[in-house]
């Protein structure tokens, strides 16, 4: 189990990087959150406001593997 936790201001995003499937659905679909040429690749500091949230979870929700959990405050 190596589950990590990104911290954001309305979410916070746990990742768990045995899990992941490399399907890339979470770059494609908010590459502000997460992007690979950053270090931590997973920003959830880029999900300031309600709306940014709303798609964070949503893009979390597609991510086929379960290596990506939103962690609501
Ligand atoms: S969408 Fe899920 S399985 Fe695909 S790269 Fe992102 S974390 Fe990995």
């Amino acid at each position: 189990m190596t589950r990590k936790t990104y911290t954001g201001p309305i979410v916070d995003v746990s990742f768990d990087g045995e899990v992941c499937q490399h399907a890339a659905r979470c770059v494609e679909g908010m590459p502000s959150v997460f992007n690979t040429s950053e270090r931590p690749w997973i920003n959830p500091e880029h999900a300031p406001d309600e709306a940014a949230a709303d798609h964070l979870r949503e893009i979390v929700g597609r991510c086929p593997s379960g290596a990506l959990h939103i962690e609501e405050h």
